[in-house]
């Protein structure tokens, strides 16, 4: 391969991987492993973790977390210029902050039957009633990101503390 090869650019793969980085430490964390980046200008200026049982915090799912960040660090609330990057697809007060953001565009890796507001069982992020309608793109890394998925409940499943099957019904919410 030549060294003078041009530079790439960053793809919605690249991102997605980085998101998936963060949903592997939510995993680690005995978190459901879901993880989010915010990129703006080809540059990450948010990640965050799905942190509901550490934080005890029912609204600490990764988009939340990452939404605020990317505010704090362009110290703005309207996040149009700006890309999110989820490794699972956005539930229903997910995609309404992202409304409430403005945010320019939404990709997802794996679709969330059960839950899913951009998509499947709803589909806020379209919905021409709201008077924002971002761009979303699904499927990016989607196998990787419901493989850990489903190894996180599958590994709980397996505690014989009666972490039970109920954990399925539960599963990515
Ligand atoms: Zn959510």
């Amino acid at each position: 391969m030549s060294s003078d090869s041009p530079i790439k650019s960053p793809t919605d793969e690249d991102f997605m991987r980085e998101a998936l980085k963060e949903a592997r430490t939510a995993m680690d964390e005995d978190e459901v492993p879901v993880g989010a980046v915010i990129v703006q200008d080809g540059r990450i200026v948010a990640r965050a973790h799905n942190q509901r049982e550490t934080l005890k915090d029912p609204t600490a799912h990764a988009e939340m977390i990452a939404l605020t960040q990317a505010s704090a660090a362009v110290e703005r609330w309207r996040l149009t210029d700006m890309t999110i990057y989820v490794t699972l697809e956005p539930c229903a007060m997910c995609a309404g902050a992202l409304v409430l953001a403005r945010i320019g565009r939404l990709v997802y890796a794996a679709r969330d039957p059960k839950a899913g507001a951009c998509g499947s069982v709803y589909d806020v992020l379209r919905d021409g009633r709201l008077n924002h309608c971002p761009e979303v793109t699904e499927g990016v890394c989607e196998a990787e990101a419901s493989d850990l998925l489903k190894r996180f409940f599958h590994a709980r499943r397996r505690q014989p503390d009666g972490a039970s099957d109920s954990a399925t019904s539960e599963q990515f919410q």
